[in-house]
């Protein structure tokens, strides 16, 4: 089995059965790569925190209020609860922003 191990191809096959089924190496036969391959196929599947048009002043506006200056150091700072507040602030600021959308868009 041909796989690359970060520096060169080789011929390596792992000597337990079953490897990642969506390596691109050895599809799913098992090699050194496909430990790689996980880690590279969850990252890709991380969803943002919250999406904001870069275009839409009232998504701007929500991006300061929930994640602006103020909202990082509240959430880092003594009172706050750290990346769970920031977590609380993303929810926060998607219902808000879908309720924004439902209200200017036409209904069915
Ligand atoms: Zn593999």
């Amino acid at each position: 089995m041909k796989c690359y191990n970060g520096n060169e191809f080789r011929t390596i096959k792992t000597t337990h059965g079953g490897g990642y089924g969506r390596c691109k190496w050895c599809h799913g036969s098992g090699c050194i790569a496909c430990p790689g391959e996980v880690v590279k196929d969850a990252q890709r599947a991380i969803e943002p925190l919250f999406r904001a048009d870069i275009e839409n002043e009232d998504d701007l506006r929500l991006l300061k209020e929930y994640f602006g200056a103020s909202a990082i150091q509240h959430a880092f700072g003594p009172d706050g609860d750290g990346i769970n507040e920031i977590k609380y602030n993303a929810a926060l600021a998607t219902v808000l922003q879908e309720m924004r959308r439902c209200k200017h868009e036409p209904q069915p």
